[in-house]
């Protein structure tokens, strides 16, 4: 296989349509997609990518079977691989990976990535024997001024969580009973990353699978759906319930344009926000994860329908494939004297701020030969996807007659850190957002 032909950076831009809001107030469109060539125009700046989605139409087909279809083929092949949603709040991100309902659920990325999937084993039964596992799970982090306190992991798939709704002082909470200990990222000893805690559902069918993404969102979605416009919220004070700035207030983070404020070690509360009352808060990513294990007889014998135990020689493969949605990209808002101040255009997510340097690191070829240190550690979120950003894999192969194990690279096996991931980048056309869409364009242009 040509390395670099299937697995490599793959940069997008999906240029969504102008929505209902957008219209009502008179929002005029800013960006120009150049015919027959992926290259936007936004004011004075031009930008070229590998790709560009227009706003006519469903990109999300041509999307998938330009940039992701060919991660899924290096999933078969043992290569690890993600694929990253970047972009404000609002322009698409959800829509385009498909991690939520109402939209993205049909026609997104992810559901894409399933149905594929699961065709590619159909076809490869039963001379290859699969496990497919599969999490979900998103990250937030505690902001409190323009310092970045904590980061956090939550599990959207986990069985066991206590959520209780609760009315605190009149106003619609929810509160989550810390059950079980915190989730861990780990590194094992040959570089894979693990996530210590989480809840890994093994699953058989596309069914299945989308269950587990439906769970997931729903999960991730809760701590909006049930609550009470809270526009006059601050962080100060909840329903007039004072915050002890040192000692109550342990951690802040947002799950899915919620804002959740923890009184350490007692609960959660979860309160929304409106649109204009950005503090300076770390939005969440969203992460959903497929593991891949193959064992492949290396030497089948057919007897009839079934394969013989003669040969005992098998290879295994494991590779997983991270779909993330990204926090969105939006600069924290200065909310004056009410809120938590933050410094504009000082605050950015964290999470993503580290990304951006992994990804230049990554893309850098002459930076990669001469072995420069890549920042994965600098947030949960690089450390996470420290072993699928870059294309490599592992072979084991086994000798079951001998109980041997024996790890060997394999044949396409990628230099470490060569990058393999794809990152749609998702603006709006609306003129009210072109700053936002310029720092987003010139993200993703720098992850070339
Ligand atoms: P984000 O996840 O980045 O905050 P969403 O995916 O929720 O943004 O999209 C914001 C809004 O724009 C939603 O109402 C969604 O339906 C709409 N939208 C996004 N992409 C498209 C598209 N390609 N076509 C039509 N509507 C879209
Ligand atoms: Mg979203």
């Amino acid at each position: 296989m040509e390395a670099s032909e299937d697995c490599c950076v793959k940069v997008a831009v999906h240029v969504r349509p102008l929505i209902g809001d957008e219209r009502l107030q008179g929002c005029e469109d800013c960006v120009t997609v150049v015919p027959g060539k992926p290259q936007v125009q936004i004011g004075t700046h031009s930008f070229t990518f590998d790709h560009v989605y227009g706003s006519s139409g469903s990109p999300s087909s041509a999307m998938f079977e330009e940039c992701v279809a060919p991660l899924v083929d290096g999933l078969f092949q043992g290569y690890n691989a993600t694929v990253l949603a970047y972009g404000q709040t609002g322009s698409g991100k959800t829509y385009t990976m498909g991690t939520g309902f109402k939209d993205g659920f049909q026609t997104g990325l992810i559901p894409q990535v399933m149905n594929t999937l699961f065709s590619k084993i159909e076809t490869l039964k039963p001379q290859t024997e699969f496990q497919v596992h599969v999490s979900f799970i998103e990250i937030g982090s505690l902001c409190l001024d323009v310092k970045i306190l904590k980061e956090e992991v939550r599990d959207l798939l986990d069985p066991t969580s206590v959520n209780k709704s609760e009315i605190i002082n009149g106003h619609a909470g929810k509160v989550n009973v810390p059950g079980k200990s915190p989730i861990q990222i780990r590194e094992t000893s040959n570089g894979v990353i693990t996530l210590a805690g989480s809840t890994e559902v093994g699953v058989s069918t596309l069914k299945e699978m989308a269950a587990c993404l439906e769970q997931g969102s729903l999960s991730r979605a809760t701590g909006s759906t049930n609550m009470n416009n809270q526009s006059s919220i601050m962080v100060e004070s909840i329903g007039g319930l004072p915050v002890p700035s040192q000692i109550g207030l342990a951690l802040v983070t947002d799950f899915a344009d919620t804002f959740a404020i923890k009184y350490f070690p007692i609960f959660y509360v979860y309160a929304q926000l409106s649109e204009d009352e950005n503090f300076g808060y770390c939005r969440s990513h969203a992460i959903f994860t497929i593991t891949l294990e193959q064992l492949h007889k290396l030497n089948p014998v057919f007897t009839g329908d079934s394969i013989s135990n003669e040969d005992t020689s098998e290879e295994y493969l494991c590779a997983k494939l991270h779909l993330v949605d990204l926090a969105g990209s939006e600069r924290a808002k200065r909310t004056g004297s009410d809120g938590l101040r933050f410094k504009e255009g000082v605050h950015i997510n964290k999470g993503l701020l580290a990304l951006g340097n992994v990804i230049s690191a990554l893309g850098d070829e002459k930076k990669r030969k001469e072995g420069v240190h890549v920042p994965y550690r600098d947030s949960k979120l690089t450390r996470l996807l420290q072993d699928s950003l870059g294309g490599n894999s592992k072979t084991v192969m086994i000798d079951i007659d001998m109980c041997v194990v024996t790890e060997v690279g394999n044949s396409f096996m990628l230099p470490l850190h060569l990058p393999n991931f794809f990152l749609p980048a998702c603006i709006s056309p609306a003129d009210i957002n072109a700053e936002e869409t310029l720092n987003t364009l010139k993200y993703a242009n720098r992850a070339r």
